[in-house]
């Protein structure tokens, strides 16, 4: 853990070394003439100030990173929606992401172009995954997350951001495959175990409170985060974000098979201390009291006590179609002024809200769900 108190490109990269000397620095991870792969975040189409999207500059200090070690390195993901070119373009572009791969040559991947199936021997659900080819043959596959709040797994970070290893649509089939949020949780972790990173590096100088992964607000945190175990780089993120650990259901389902503690302190902290750059007052996502109770209820209250999404008109509609697009379930349908829901068909994925261009759907949450969160006091860490 290390402090690093803007996107200056010096003040990333000796907080990246400083983030990494205790685990024994990059060489630890990266050997001379090894493909290296950075699965950033690239969610949706925004501007770096915005922290929806990995920062460049975290960026351009791993490639640098990666060269010193005598590494080959390139950049990857799959965003969320449709993926068409255009779609892709703008994200690449806004997110400052396609400059920084130009300016230092390196390949900037859609992992939709060359998908491969791959499987895993130990899952809990899901034994193969379609996959970005690159990620599958990635000598070191480093994962390069946001510190954000998410609505449907709470926060994310080094695990989730696993997810876009999958290509385009074929995320969203998963919040039909497997619409609970444990369930969903399980099948990320599956997805770890084949990814296999070998490292993960967490842009935490900025993150994102509220209502994220892209409907939230950026707030300063001032710290660079590594570890080569990306459910304890969780564990601890998560805490300094306010969260019990265990709220979040990535870090639920590692703990579950016993891939990692359940509580911050029970990990090793290298570095600065994580409380000493814990953000006060984070403000974490619409209240959601679904992750503080037994699992066994989850399916039963989904309808009554889940956050909704809403569209209100505060913030106006483009008529773009994402929404619609990107609903696994067909519970959109798209009117002259905006977007309707069918709540009883709703799964409350949220897919709608992460990836609406101009943040024009909220969340509401229904009167029992925060009547529910009253009763269920969050464990602060
Ligand atoms: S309406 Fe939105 S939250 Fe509901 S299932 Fe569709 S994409 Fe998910
Ligand atoms: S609500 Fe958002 S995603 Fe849906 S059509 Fe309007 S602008 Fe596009």
């Amino acid at each position: 853990m290390a402090e690093c108190s803007s996107y200056r490109t010096e003040d990333v990269s000796s907080a990246l070394e400083n983030a990494l000397e205790p685990l024994g620095g990059f060489g630890a991870f990266v050997s001379p003439g090894q493909n290296v792969l950075l699965k950033v975040n690239l969610l949706s189409k925004a501007e770096p100030d915005r922290a929806v999207t990995t920062h460049p500059e975290v960026v351009r200090a791993l490639i640098h990173a990666v060269r010193s070690a005598g590494g080959e390195v390139s950049v990857g993901d799959s965003p969320g929606g449709p993926n068409t070119p255009a779609w892709v373009r703008q994200i690449h572009q806004t997110s400052g992401i396609a400059k920084v791969c130009a300016e230092e040559n390196v390949p900037l991947l859609l992992f939709d172009d060359d998908p491969v199936r791959v499987t895993t021997h130990d899952p809990a659900l899901f034994g193969a995954f379609t996959i970005g080819r690159a990620v599958a043959q990635a000598d070191v596959l480093i994962s390069v997350p946001k510190f954000k709040t998410h609505g449907f797994m709470m926060f994310t970070g080094a695990v989730k951001n696993l997810f876009g290893c999958i290509p385009g649509l074929e995320k969203a089939t998963f919040h039909l495959k497997v619409p609970g949020r444990n369930e969903f949780a399980e099948m990320l972790v599956d997805l770890m175990r084949v990814c296999r990173p070998a490292l993960a590096v967490m842009d935490a100088v900025v993150g994102m409170e509220g209502d994220g992964p892209a409907g939230g607000h950026p707030r300063k945190i001032g710290a660079l985060m590594a570890s080569a175990d990306c459910a304890a780089l969780d564990v601890v993120a998560s805490a300094m974000a306010g969260f019990d650990p265990m709220e979040v259901y990535t870090n639920r389902a590692a703990a579950n098979r016993g891939l990692v503690p359940t509580t911050a302190d029970e990990i090793d902290v290298l570095g600065v201390p994580w409380r000493e750059l814990a953000p006060p007052d984070f403000r974490l996502p619409a209240s959601d009291p679904m992750s503080r109770m037994p699992s066994w209820l989850n399916d039963a209250a989904n309808a009554h006590l889940l956050a909704r999404p809403e569209f209100t008109g505060a913030v106006a509609c483009t008529l773009c179609g994402t929404c619609r697009k990107v609903c696994p379930v067909g519970a959109v349908d798209l009117g002259s002024d905006g977007p309707a829901f069918d709540r009883s068909a709703c799964i409350r994925c949220y897919c709608c809200q992460e990836l609406c261009p101009p943040q024009a759907i909220t969340l509401h949450v229904p009167a029992l769900g925060r009547l529910a969160a009253r009763m269920l006091p969050r464990k602060r860490p």
